[in-house]
């Protein structure tokens, strides 16, 4: 089975969240199902740095995405298909921000020329490599399914999305440009209010539809999830299914951990939480030591732990944040900082596996989240994850309810509604709980036990990819 991944981003290379982590894990997740994927990104610079054996496989000029290379590699252990298109993707900044922190205003015509490099692999262009199925992630890569299925071939797509917030919104004048006919600009084609939308030409011309977890699956196709999609996802409800990300285990494992002093046992991360203490100037405090590693946007419910973090602070415990984004959330965060809230702007991947592995708890107070990985990592080091009840949260953490605490599976805290006050309940009860020794370390072994691998959903993806095929 060969399939085709299409991304704008893929750990190692190239991150600004969860669904490079998903693209970079993917193949190798894959490969001992007998998938043999091959990722299609973009040729941003770090990406033509690191590519090896470089193969040109198409050379050309094609509307939609102007002069460009398709070169297929090898790059840090993932075999790659590269759009060299250096009119979209020489530049510096980040792949969708320019050095400014604003969009690149021609994003839209950037990732429809990925899009369409996949539409000219798939039409035997691979240099030999004929895709059984594409698989399409994000908006980013939405008009790949439409122009596969408007050269009228049969090779299945399935569009996965890892955030319905992001949907690739271009106006109606740039239609030519996108390479999309004038006739699909309908509602019930890629139409969205007047302008187009590259993730909704995807939900509606894909075969199948993924969306990261069973919770995010069944929230998106109502109102006030579906940010104005839900309506297409009801009428192909039938199409979508959910299936959880997994996370990396070779590269997040406390036992492996390269960043950190490695440990199999909850016992293990003290000296983890010292040096966490030093390396953020914190003080010894009876409490939980609370980590939040994450983007700080409105999504991510961080404003709420704001007003919630006296209710930690006042019992003794304790936050370290790593996070970068809203500007009026970074300061206000760095304003706290102190002897019991220690702070860091800015986006550091080594950091991030200390904390985790430092931290007693992991904080996801999100609005919506689609799956979230951090809560995942949390689990994994024994760092209990206290998460709001929503999406991929609500479907990953056991609460230590009192049902849950009667057997030997609660795994962390859930807090409803997402609310300042409800989080704030939450934190006073894992202080409560932290205050009971045993409780708390029998709460780190059934996080440590508990599945976050990809084992189970790379076999679901497996399972959807055959029946799509075999349905052609
Ligand atoms: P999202 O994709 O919405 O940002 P996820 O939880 O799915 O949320 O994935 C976020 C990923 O980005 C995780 O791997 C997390 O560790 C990482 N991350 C987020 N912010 C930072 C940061 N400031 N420094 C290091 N890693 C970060």
């Amino acid at each position: 089975m060969r399939v085709l991944s299409v991304a704008s981003e893929c750990a190692p290379l190239v991150k600004t969240g969860g669904l490079a982590d998903v693209a970079g894990a993917l193949p190798g997740a894959l490969a001992p199902l007998g998938v043999e994927m091959r990722t299609l990104l973009p040729g941003y610079p770090a990406v033509i740095a690191a590519l090896e054996g470089a193969e040109p496989v198409w050379a050309g000029e094609a509307p939609g995405l102007g002069a460009g290379r398709i070169l297929s590699g090898r790059a840090a252990g993932l075999d790659l298909m590269v759009l060299e298109a250096p009119q979209h993707f020489d530049r510096a900044g980040g792949p969708y921000l320019g050095p400014d922190g604003t969009d690149w205003p021609d994003n839209p015509e950037r990732f429809a020329a990925l899009s369409r490099a996949a539409g000219i692999i798939v039409d035997g262009e691979g240099g030999g490599w004929q895709p059984d199925i594409v698989h399409c992630h994000d908006w980013q890569a939405g008009l790949a399914p439409y122009h596969i299925a408007r050269a009228g071939h049969v090779v299945p797509t399935v569009m996965t999305i890892h955030n319905i917030a992001f949907q690739g919104l271009a106006p109606a004048a740039k239609l030519t440009a996108l390479r999309i006919d004038k006739a699909d600009f309908t509602r019930e084609g890629v139409e969205y209010w007047g302008q187009v939308s590259a993730l909704k030409a995807g939900l509606v011309f894909a075969d199948h539809l993924t969306t990261v977890s069973p919770g995010y699956a069944r929230e998106l196709m109502t109102p006030d999830f579906g940010m104005g999609l839900d309506g297409v996802l009801r009428a192909r409800a039938d199409a979508l299914s959910g299936i959880l990300n997994g996370i990396d285990e070779t590269v997040w494992d406390p036992a492996t951990d390269t960043e950190i002093k490695r440990y199999r046992t909850p016992r293990g991360k003290a000296p983890n939480t010292a040096r966490l203490r030093a390396e953020f100037g914190l003080r010894d405090a009876a409490g939980p030591l609370c980590v939040v590693v994450s983007r700080l946007t409105e999504q991510k419910g961080l404003d709420l732990l704001l007003e919630a973090l006296p209710a930690l602070l006042d019992r003794g415990g304790q936050l370290a944040l790593l996070g970068a984004g809203d500007p009026g959330l970074e300061h206000a965060f760095t304003a706290l900082a102190g002897p019991d809230v220690g702070v860091r702007i800015g986006y550091d991947e080594a950091l991030s596996h200390r904390m985790i592995a430092g931290g007693d708890a992991i904080l996801v107070p999100s609005r919506f989240e689609p799956c979230g990985l951090t809560q995942l990592y949390g689990l994994k080091y024994g760092t209990l994850p206290v998460v709001a009840l929503t999406g991929g949260l609500a479907d990953t953490v056991i609460p230590a309810t009192p049902a849950g605490l009667a057997r030997p599976v609660a795994t962390g805290l859930q807090f409803h509604p997402v609310t300042a006050q409800a989080l704030a309940d939450a934190l006073i009860r894992l202080c409560e709980l932290y205050a009971r020794p045993e409780l708390w370390s029998k709460l780190q072994r059934n996080a440590m036990a508990h599945p976050v691998g990809w084992d189970g959903s790379a076999a679901e993806y497996a399972a959807l990819y055959e029946r799509l095929v075999r349905s052609r």
